[in-house]
């Protein structure tokens, strides 16, 4: 398998406009669940940039329980995040829903995110395949590993090895939390496979006072990054607002993950 170790013995490392992901790296992805509008983002942008943030993260295609829920902005939404992102030099990640919207993402993009609703639409994932644009894999909520890895090895049989894994939780029986965080991935997806793995404590706990914590045994636990939703104001967020924390709070994870991935 092209994802494995045996095909691959070191790590791979993503390079992206000199944007590092893997490798001896650890990459923060930030931003808020959905864009809303403009302001939003320039409010959080400078913060999250300043506290080491080099991606930008926000959906403008929503994948909705309800189809009543906001559904995003489209192209609009992923305007504004190019124009966030330039203007400190960040990447974007947002998510692509629909094949056909390929192109429009890739405009604005610079790595596709293929959501976890969408982890074995393998059709879609061998368009992200053919397009050679950098990919974001998140975890199917009720896929194994097995299963992660071999939606990973669609993306790659179509020749595209920058591929990077997130492990955003599982469901389990319990339902205090949103998702049971699969930390154990960690280290059986490092041993497995040369890609890099980030988790995102947001989608894989549903609960702020659990980011913190979770995203710093993350990196304990040997991740390569994280993806966190950051909003300027959690309380009025149109979507995961239990989730989401303030750059103020976003400022301060990065301060501890800092001093775990020195002592690693
Ligand atoms: C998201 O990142 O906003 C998202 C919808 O995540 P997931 O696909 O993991 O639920
Ligand atoms: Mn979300």
């Amino acid at each position: 398998k092209l994802v494995s170790k045996d095909f691959k013995k070191t790590n791979s490392e993503i390079s992206i406009n000199g944007i590092k992901i893997g490798g001896k790296h650890t990459t923060v992805m930030a931003g808020p669940c959905s864009v809303e509008n403009r302001e939003m983002l320039f409010e959080i942008v400078d913060k999250i940039y300043d506290a080491g943030a080099r991606v930008l993260r926000g959906g403008a295609f929503k994948p909705r329980t309800s189809p009543y829920s906001f559904q995003g902005l489209g192209e609009e939404g992923l305007k504004y995040l190019r124009e966030a992102a330039d203007s400190k030099g960040m990447l974007v990640v947002t998510e692509l829903m629909d094949p056909r919207d390929i192109d429009l993402i890739c405009k604005y993009a610079d790595i596709i995110q293929i959501g976890a609703r969408n982890m074995q639409n393998f059709r879609l994932l061998k368009e992200v395949g053919k397009s050679g644009h950098p990919v974001l894999l998140k975890r199917g909520m009720s896929a194994t590993i097995k299963e992660f890895l071999m939606a990973a090895e669609y993306i790659a049989s179509e020749g595209n090895l920058d591929i990077i894994l997130c492990e955003r939780g599982i469901r389990t029986f319990e339902t205090e939390t949103r998702n049971t965080l699969d930390l154990s991935a960690i280290p059986v997806i490092k041993n497995a496979s040369h890609l890099p793995v980030v988790v995102d404590p947001s989608h894989g706990t549903g609960r702020r006072d659990c980011i913190l914590p979770m995203a710093q045994a993350a990196i304990a636990a040997g991740a390569d990054g994280l993806i966190i939703e950051v909003h300027p104001n959690p309380a009025e967020a149109m979507s995961d607002g239990d989730q989401s924390i303030t750059p103020d709070e976003f400022a301060t994870l990065m301060k501890r993950i800092k001093i775990i991935s020195a002592t690693l």
